[in-house]
Order: structure tokens, then C-alpha cells, then sequence
């Protein structure tokens, strides 16, 4: 049970949520209690700090090391033609600022990595991945591992989309994808393409589920990795099991696998 209680405003603005039986005032609290690293303020990361904020998560960090480019703005919807040149953390944070000034922001500009990870994600109850790399992926992927937060790993390119949570316990995504691929191996959306509404239901998928997380609601979320064909279009849930010999899970304590 989370102390406290909502101010008149908050019961306003968040009454379409509140009203859900799934959230109600004790939800609310929780997401008003939340600490969220969003990992890229991108294509994915762009969605998921929109509805993260507009729902009422009560602190955020976001983490990226780019500036804002002209080519960013077909899917990167935090920020505006004015912001191109300025560091995305901070155009994010303006942007949050106006939608939710509740929300307090933390921005960290810096690029994550396998040796920064855990120092920068310590704390936060869901870490949410939009970077566009693998080498990043995994980094968050072990970090969170390591510490029992839950990550929700995204990817998206061209007109196809995934997402994989990992819930303390969980098989995770190092059991999925094994070992990093070769740089040069995989396409990005730089060479390949990307549709800017496909990013924006990755990251919206994301969000869902991170918020899902939060409140304790709905279907377990380990284990399988929801995939998005946005030409067909359809969205499917795949089981994955854990790899015995997992470097970063294999071992780990198997407890809530929410
Ligand atoms: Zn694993």
C-alpha cells in the first residue's frame, strides 16, 4: 500500500485511468510513486515518455548522449523542427515539462554501456529500452538482470516491430537473442527504412507495458516476445524459454515473474 493521497487535480486528470478497476486511486499512487529510465529518447523512446508522463509516472530518466536531427523528426514525435541541434534530453524534458509538469525529470547525457549500466539504472522500478542497438540492448538487458528490475526491451525497423519484457525472474533477453551480433550484420533504420507510426506503436506497446508492470495487472509477462507485422498487420505473442546456459539469467533467482 503506497502513502499519500491525490490532490484534486490529479483526480481530474487522471480520471479516465482512475476510473479503470485496475488502477483506481491505490494505481494512481503507485504510478505517482514510479521511478522509469527510459533508455533513448528516439523513435521508441519518443511514445513511451509521452505516455509515461501524460499517465503520471512520478519521475522519469532519460537517457541519451544525441541531438536532436532534421531526419529525427519523422518518428521521433518529442520534439519539435525548433529543438533540431539541441541535446534530445533536454528537448524531451521541456516537452514532459509542459504536459505534466508533475512529472519530475532527471536527464543524463551520456551514452549507456556495459560499464555504465548498472550505476546509471540502479533505483528505478522499470527500465524501458528504446536505443537503437544491440549492444546497448544487452547492457540493459544484464544491468537489469543483475539488479531484479524489470526492462522492456523494444525494436523496430521498417515496418515490423518487438518487444520483450523481462520481469525479475524471467527467462531474459540474452536467452532470446543469445550473443550480440557482429556490427555490420544486423540493418539499421538508417539503411533499411522505418514507417514513423510503426516506432510509434513499438514504443506505445512499451509503454503499455511498462505501466502494466507498475500497477500489477494483466497477464503474466515473462517469457515471450510480442511481435508486431504492421503490413498485415497482426500482433502475436511468442514463448521463448530460458537458456540453461545464459550468461546473464542462467542462475538468477526465480521468484515474481510478473
Ligand atoms: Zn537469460
Amino acid at each position: 500500500m503506497i502513502e499519500g493521497e491525490l490532490s484534486e487535480e490529479e483526480l481530474v486528470r487522471y480520471s479516465r485511468q482512475i476510473v479503470l478497476r485496475e488502477v483506481g486511486g491505490s494505481g494512481q499512487l503507485r504510478l505517482r510513486a514510479a521511478s522509469v529510465a527510459v533508455v533513448g529518447a528516439g523513435g521508441l523512446g519518443s511514445p513511451v515518455v509521452l505516455y509515461l508522463a501524460a499517465a503520471g509516472v512520478g519521475r522519469l530518466t532519460i537517457i541519451d548522449d544525441d541531438r536532436v536531427a532534421l531526419d529525427n523528426l519523422q518518428r521521433q514525435v518529442l520534439h519539435e523542427t525548433a529543438a533540431v541541434g539541441e541535446p534530445k534530453a533536454h528537448s524531451a524534458r521541456r516537452r514532459v515539462a509542459a504536459l505534466n509538469p508533475e512529472v519530475s525529470v532527471r536527464t543524463v547525457e551520456q551514452r549507456l554501456d556495459g560499464a555504465n549500466a548498472a550505476g546509471l539504472l540502479a533505483g528505478h522500478d522499470v527500465v524501458v529500452d528504446g536505443s537503437d542497438n544491440f549492444s546497448t540492448k544487452f547492457a540493459v538487458n544484464d544491468a537489469c538482470v543483475r539488479q531484479g528490475i524489470c526492462a522492456v526491451v523494444g525494436g523496430v525497423i521498417r515496418y515490423e516491430g518487438q518487444v520483450v519484457v523481462v520481469p525479475p525472474g524471467a527467462p531474459c533477453y540474452r536467452c532470446l537473442f543469445g550473443e550480440e551480433p557482429a556490427a555490420g550484420l544486423v540493418p539499421s533504420c538508417r539503411a533499411a527504412g522505418v514507417l514513423g507510426a510503426v516506432a510509434g506503436m513499438v514504443g506505445c506497446l512499451q509503454a503499455s507495458e511498462a505501466l502494466r508492470h507498475l500497477l500489477g495487472t494483466g497477464d503474466a509477462q515473462g517469457g515471450r516476445v510480442l511481435l508486431l507485422d504492421a503490413l498485415r498487420p497482426r500482433l502475436r505473442a511468442v514463448p521463448f524459454p530460458r537458456d540453461p546456459g545464459c550468461p546473464a539469467c542462467a542462475g538468477a533467482e526465480v521468484t515474481a515473474t510478473r
